[in-house]
């Protein structure tokens, strides 16, 4: 029976530096980090087992026994290493880590070299014949039990982020973490079996187990791609990319969706899978609509999540994949910029005080309405002024003129419609477009306007202040903006001239008579 362990323990050797060697010469296509350092361990724990046993007497047998806990020491810390990056938690495997783990290894070797002098890591050292092998007895010190507890504390972590990686990760990490948790147990179990003596034999069988385990890694190498960095990698990305990814198949069901679309829409993805995109959206009807126009690759789309508006470019790209069909749907939000673009075009068209377009904006477009018509459209223009306001500012103060400013444009607003043209044509000056509007109906308009700009009681630190307002009116089909102004204006003018607070046609001046007049 020795003989044969022997042979296994042997054969591990080899096995290891086989593998040693194959992961060296392949290191650009299998994910190393803590892979390559376990079964470098494990290598350097068989060999120097097998040593140890051939060993000629009990000071070499205590030198290789010493070695060889190089490697024990070193599996635990590398399984943990190993674990992280198969998690995708690599970026906390840093240069503190590594000292953090091997600090009590490099520790527990040193006191396993010079255990003569101590005894702390084994409290009797000594070496037992069996069919001419070299069997150590050893009666186990402090240093030995604490090796013990820090491999089941390493296993026991790295073996906790599989399992939570297994249940809490995506679908298509699970493959791999259930294959590398379920051979994590091979040597635990191998270890577990010696520690209680569950089998009568006195010859470490441990390195039996990770000869198992080296031969199942090999395989899984060879035979399915659980290692190699390109899935890796592609997992990775698809887990941290800027970007939130739904994958849908053919009937719209979520069949995969990252890390990012989980954080940016607040759903987990474990509770979504092969539910369809529409249930989980249906506050977002016009996004469904949208994607599900089979001509409409890249969109810009509004979103409502939770109590806010969100805005996305997004991007679906049909999977035509033998017998699989369905589309990727990339969504990355630009809600800042959107929100900064609306910013800028409300403070490029809009007089800040009073809310209707500046100047510049309404002479853009009014000119696109009048000079740049195809069909010569009835349009009327309002000019518009406040009587004596600069009355008003020396009675008041400049802020209660601002105030009626305020007042009075809201209340065109109010009456006129959120659509209307309304622009601030300069200090107390206002200018309206009306587009298919007789000349008569602009008239009454802007007498309505008159009439509650005249009927406004505004309360200025419990002051009552009123205000009146004058306006010349022209209707045509010009095609001319800046003569159909140079109209109203002039009409304006004779109703300042004539006593203010009224409604004076430009046509009416032609004809030498006013209309609504006070
Ligand atoms: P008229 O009836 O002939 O139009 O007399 P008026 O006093 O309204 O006309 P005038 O052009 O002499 O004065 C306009 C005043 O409007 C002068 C200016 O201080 C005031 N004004 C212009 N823009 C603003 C503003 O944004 N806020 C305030 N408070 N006053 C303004
Ligand atoms: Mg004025
Ligand atoms: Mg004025």
């Amino acid at each position: 029976m020795n003989y044969i362990i022997f042979a296994i323990i042997s054969l591990t050797s080899f096995i290891s530096a086989q593998l040693v060697l194959f992961l060296i010469f392949n290191r650009n296509k299998i994910h190393l980090k803590g892979f390559l350092g376990l079964i470098c361990a494990v290598f350097l724990y068989s060999l120097f087992y097998l040593f140890e046993i051939l060993a000629p007497s009990l000071s070499w047998m205590k030198l290789f026994a010493s070695v060889q806990y190089i490697g024990i020491l070193s599996i635990p810390a590398f399984w943990v290493i190993m674990s992280l990056q198969y998690t995708n938690k690599g970026k906390y495997i840093n240069k503190y880590l590594y000292t953090a783990l091997f600090v009590l290894p490099v520790f527990l070797v040193l006191l396993n070299i010079t255990n003569d002098h101590h005894h702390l890591f084994y409290l009797n050292y000594s070496a037992d014949i069996i069919n001419n092998l070299s069997i150590a007895e050893i009666e186990p010190g402090l240093g030995y039990r604490i090796s013990m507890g820090y491999i089941n504390v390493c296993f026991f972590i790295g073996n906790f982020f599989y399992l939570h990686f297994y249940f809490k990760g995506s679908k298509v990490y699970k493959k791999r973490s259930l294959i590398i948790l379920a051979t994590s147990f091979i040597p635990w179990t191998g270890y577990w079996i010696y520690m209680l003596k569950l089998i009568p034999i006195k010859i470490d069988f441990v390195p039996i187990f990770l000869a198992i385990l080296s031969l199942v890694y090999t395989c899984a190498i060879f035979r399915s791609n659980i290692f190699e960095t390109t899935v890796i990698a592609r997992s990775f990305v698809f887990d941290n990319i800027a970007e939130s990814i739904f994958v849908l198949d053919e009937n719209n069901q979520i069949i995969d969706m990252n890390r990012k679309a989980e954080e940016t829409f607040d759903i987990k993805s474990v509770l979504v899978f092969s539910k369809k995109i529409e249930e989980i959206f249906q506050d977002n009807p016009l996004f469904i609509k949208q994607l599900c126009n089979e001509a409409a690759v890249k969109f810009e789309c509004e979103m409502q999540i939770k109590n806010s508006i969100r805005y996305f470019k997004c991007e679906v790209t049909p999977i035509h994949c033998r017998e699989n069909k369905g589309k990727v749907v990339v969504l990355s939000e630009n809600t800042e910029q959107v929100l900064l673009i609306k910013k800028l075009e409300y403070y490029g068209t809009t007089d800040l005080l009073t809310g209707v377009y500046n100047r510049n904006y309404f002479y853009k477009i009014a000119k696109e309405k009048v000079d740049f018509s195809k069909d010569s459209k009835l349009i009327s223009i309002i000019m518009m002024d406040l009587d004596l306001f600069k009355v008003v500012n020396d009675t008041y103060g400049h802020s209660a003129g601002d105030l009626i400013l305020k007042k009075v444009m809201r209340t065109c607003l109010a009456t006129l419609g959120p659509e209307a043209y309304i622009g601030r044509y300069g200090g107390e000056e206002f200018i309206l477009l009306l587009e298919g509007v007789m000349e008569d109906e602009a008239m009454q308009i802007a007498e309505g306007l008159r009439v509650q700009i005249e009927q406004l009681k505004i309360n200025y630190n419990n002051e009552i202040i009123h205000i009146t307002s004058s306006f010349g009116v022209y209707s045509g089909t010009d095609q001319n903006l800046e003569s159909m102004i140079q109209f109203a204006d002039k009409a304006l003018y004779e109703a300042k001239k004539t006593g203010r607070n009224k409604v004076v046609s430009a046509k009416a001046i032609m004809s030498n008579s006013t209309y609504f007049k006070n």
